[in-house]
């Protein structure tokens, strides 16, 4: 039997993606596919993408008007449809004049605060792909969700009257990918969730210190859940990376699981990548100094010397990235013969953080404020060090990009990199890294110097490199275990 996955996603890489979150739910579901199932994908349709929509080859897939009660209003959702790049998996996508014909996947790009009804708009995507697949006929086995924006799905399923009869053996999985952001919404939300106030009890599904939990509703009602490492599963519960929720997922451990992320290779590899000038691979490293040249000359406009090590970094700037412990390192990282390459966008105070850095030290340091795919090929290809000072990390991707391109993870040891990289100096015949546990600047200084002086040994570096290149973090060996999972839910044998 070819088990029928219903993938739902309000990031999907390259039509949007704000973070890991699209990478994956870009990449999983044509793993999947490969293994025999048949999956259907779903998101929102942006304005972001409706702008695309010709080169993304999107098209109306004929279902219309059908309408959603919102409690207070009734809103009808148009279907539009593509495939997945290079597959023949559907992917469908939910037109709402009022919800989604504006840009900006979470935040309003003008305010670049969240959209005011932001709660109202996950509520209708939740109930329209709903009504969608009972209008596509698909007869789903599993409705995969994923992180808060999409939670409310498994209680849906559970709960709401009248559901198609498609659904009535459909189990659910939910997938944290990153547990810090929950979906806490005012108690009066509950009108417009539309299944009454009974569930709204203290400690009850609805409850959240007053308020309501979008991820909580969905851990409560999934038939399982997972998070995006084995470690990270661990972690959150504890009261130290559980977010509040620590208690609540104790109480669930019997359904939640840990499945470490893929790497997708058909994008992230620099054999093949297309956005790179100089591709370069394990048996011919040649490429790889000249993408460091790309990236230190042309694209940071730094001094360029081929002897110094080159630290590269790309994330989110948020607290969770470790902006603060790095701030208050950067004046010694700056005493050390090195350059530094920074790529992202976030919080104001650490964008400006950085800036100011990049200002004092205008020949070792180089920042680029903004979200940039090409510039993050090229870090990653230019550089010798990828750093990740992260306080958490649900899987994290960079670090498993990083290695395949021999750009050595320097990070802390937290869920997915504790999975994924091997620390040089603890084991330094299988090391693919450079690891540190405490999280404070004395630690992550500590932990890049130890690098750099590893750096001056150019054979044994070479080593490391070549290891890292060697890692597979193929996305097929995580689908098998999506697989194995879904069995397990089907046949009820969580
Ligand atoms: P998170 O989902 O917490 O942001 P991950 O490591 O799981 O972190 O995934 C981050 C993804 O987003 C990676 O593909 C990374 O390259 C990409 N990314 C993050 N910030 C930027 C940016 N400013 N420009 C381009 N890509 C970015």
């Amino acid at each position: 039997m070819s088990e029928k996955i219903i993938f739902v996603s309000t990031e999907v890489n390259p039509f949007a993606k704000v973070g890991g979150l699209a990478d994956v739910a870009g990449a999983l579901p044509k793993a999947i596919y490969n293994l025999g199932a048949e999956v259907y994908v779903f998101m929102p349709y942006y304005g972001d993408i409706q702008a695309k929509s010709k080169e993304l080859n999107i098209e109306p897939a004929n279902i219309s008007g059908i309408p959603i009660d919102l409690g207070a209003e009734i809103e009808t959702f148009e279907l539009y449809r593509s495939n997945l790049p290079d597959t023949s998996i559907s992917i469908y996508f939910i037109r709402s004049e009022k919800y989604f014909d504006r840009m900006g996947v979470y935040l309003d790009p003008k305010t670049k605060k969240a959209f005011s009804d932001t709660a109202e708009r996950l509520i209708f995507f939740s109930r329209a792909v709903i009504e969608a697949v009972s209008a596509l006929k698909i007869k789903p086995d599993i409705l995969h969700v994923n992180d808060h924006h999409t939670a409310l799905l498994p209680m849906y399923l559970k709960k709401l009257p009248n559901i198609h009869y498609n659904w009535r053996n459909t189990k659910s999985l939910l997938t944290i990918h990153n547990l810090a952001y929950q979906g806490v919404f005012p108690r009066s939300i509950i009108d417009t969730i539309g299944l009454g106030h009974s569930l709204f009890y203290p400690e009850g599904p609805f409850e959240f210190y007053g308020d309501v939990n979008f991820l909580k509703i969905g851990i409560i009602f999934a038939d399982a859940v997972n998070t995006v490492s084995e470690k990270y599963s661990q972690e959150i519960q504890t009261a130290e990376f559980g977010s509040k929720l620590d208690g609540v997922l104790k109480v669930n451990s019997g359904k939640l699981f840990g499945i470490i992320n893929g790497a997708d290779y058909n994008e992230w590899d620099p054999r093949t990548d297309s956005f790179i000038q100089h591709n370069y691979s394990a048996e011919d490293l040649s490429g790889k100094v000249k993408m460091k040249e790309v990236l230190i000359e042309n694209e940071f406009k730094l001094p360029f010397n081929q002897n110094l090590p080159v630290v590269g970094m790309i994330s989110r700037m948020a607290a969770q990235k470790g902006y603060d412990i790095l701030s208050q390192a950067i004046p010694d990282i700056m005493k050390l013969d090195i350059q530094f390459t920074i790529l992202g966008s976030g919080q104001p105070k650490y964008e400006r953080m950085m800036l100011d850095a990049a200002r004092m030290y205008p020949d070792k340091m180089g920042v680029f404020i903004g979200f940039n795919n090409k510039l993050a090929h090229i870090i990653e290809a230019g550089a010798d060090m990828f750093l990740m000072p992260s306080r958490f990390e649900p899987c994290g991707l960079n670090q498993m990009y990083s290695m395949r391109y021999g750009t050595i993870p320097v990070a802390r040891r937290t869920g997915g990199i504790a999975d994924s990289v091997i620390d040089v100096t603890q084991k330094p015949i299988v090391g693919t890294g450079f690891l540190f546990n405490d999280y404070t600047s004395d630690k992550l200084y500590d932990t890049i110097v130890r690098a750099v002086s590893a750096y001056q040994d150019s054979k044994k570096w070479k080593k490391i490199m070549l290891r890292a290149m060697g890692e597979d973090f193929s996305w097929d060996v995580s689908a098998r275990k999506y697989l194995e999972l879904y069995k397990k839910i089907i046949n009820n044998r969580i």
